[in-house]
């Protein structure tokens, strides 16, 4: 399947579409947004923007779980590390910089911190060692915060085992981008596995009340570029609807499963984003029921006031969709993926990490 969503004829077919129906606005710019970093990963590993004619352009949102996860929660996490307990995290945020330093560079002073690849290892390591106090830095978007709510719910998680929850929610970001007086944007391409749990039905209110499409779509580029075919025709017949193109994998009412446990295991909250500020209702905290596993309710921990994005690195106008990374005068000098300044240059899912990498124009077909 995934190689017929691959096919150049598919693509170049779909590009023409695309470009008949761009030329019908005239000079009008359509800006169209999309909040998820795999999806910037299919943009620009398949240059799909340098398929696109000059008036329509993509511009990437705060769609990287690690990018938005503020300087505080990192430094709560260092301060676990150094005060008794094992800190568990993923890869990718063990290297995103704080005030503190990184939770590497925290290991490297000798703070006991473990890579892992998801709760479930969090879980075994604690169950194996019963004396140690371990904690779990839960970071992600609605994709990855069921697999701690079931955990929780089912009641599977060991009393040696602690939370510092940095999940966040991504249909808030989205609202909180349309209310932005200086970005204007046009459409939504709605990230395909957040949807997977979400279901698309949680974007009809947000397409309703901004009167702006949103789309649904996959991660192949066929997908991407449907979605912003399928943009373009909604804005052509005046239209602002919620719309599904990726049936194979999104309902309406997504993962009904996923979404009771996490109805039980959390409580909704404002939450802050780094670059951003804070969102109303868009993260999630343990619910009172499980306030035992909270670290937060266990320990004090201390911060510091710094800044939430380090001098001279302009993440949060990358993740705000103001800037592609290239306008930011570090990019790829001081700040590379190997020596990240900034979060959006860590991880798989940032966008200055992907444009490193792979570049944001490169040719899809010759
Ligand atoms: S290139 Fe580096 S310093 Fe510049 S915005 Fe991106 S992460 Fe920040």
């Amino acid at each position: 399947m995934s190689k017929s969503f691959q096919d150049p004829l598919i693509i170049n077919e779909l590009k023409t579409k695309i470009h008949m129906l761009a030329s019908e606005f005239g000079s009008r710019k359509i800006r169209i947004c999309h909040v998820c970093g795999t999806h910037e990963y299919t943009i620009s590993h398949w240059g799909i923007r340098s398929l696109l004619p000059s008036n329509v352009e993509v511009i990437a949102g705060p769609g990287c779980p690690v990018c938005v996860c503020p300087n505080e929660d990192i430094e709560q996490s260092i301060w676990l590390a150094k005060n008794g307990y094992t800190l568990t995290t993923f890869g990718d945020m063990s290297r995103v910089p704080s005030n503190q330093g990184s939770l590497l560079t925290a290991r490297a002073k000798g703070a006991d911190i473990r890579v892992v690849y998801s709760f479930l290892d969090a879980i075994k390591l604690a169950t194996n060692n019963p004396k140690q106090k371990i904690v779990f830095f839960a970071i992600g978007f609605e994709t990855t915060a069921p697999t701690v709510a079931i955990e929780l719910v089912n009641q599977r998680v060991p009393s040696n085992l602690f939370i510092l929850s940095s999940h966040r929610l991504v249909p808030p970001a989205m609202k909180i981008l349309l209310e932005q007086p200086d970005i204007s944007l046009d459409g939504f391409i709605a990230p395909g596995h957040v949807s997977a749990i979400t279901g698309y039905g949680v974007y009809e209110p947000i397409s309703d009340e901004h009167h702006v499409p949103i789309v649904v779509a996959g991660f192949e580029p066929a997908d991407v570029m449907l979605g912003i075919l399928a943009i373009l025709q909604q804005l052509f017949h005046s239209r602002s609807k919620t719309e599904n193109l990726y049936s194979r994998v999104v309902t309406r009412e997504g993962n009904k499963t996923a979404w009771a446990a996490m109805e039980k295991a959390y409580s909704i909250f404002d939450a802050k984003w780094r670059g951003i500020g804070v969102i109303p209702s868009s993260g999630f905290e343990l619910a009172t029921q499980f306030s035992q596993y909270n670290i937060r309710e266990k320990e004090e921990i201390p911060i510091t006031s710094g800044t939430d994005i380090p001098k001279g690195c302009r993440c949060a106008d990358v993740m705000l969709g103001k800037i592609y990374p290239e306008g930011c005068k570090l990019f790829n000098k001081t700040c590379t993926p190997e020596s990240p300044v900034g979060p959006c240059m860590v991880g798989n899912e940032g966008t200055c990490a992907i444009h490193a990498k792979y570049g944001g124009h490169l040719d899809l077909i010759d």
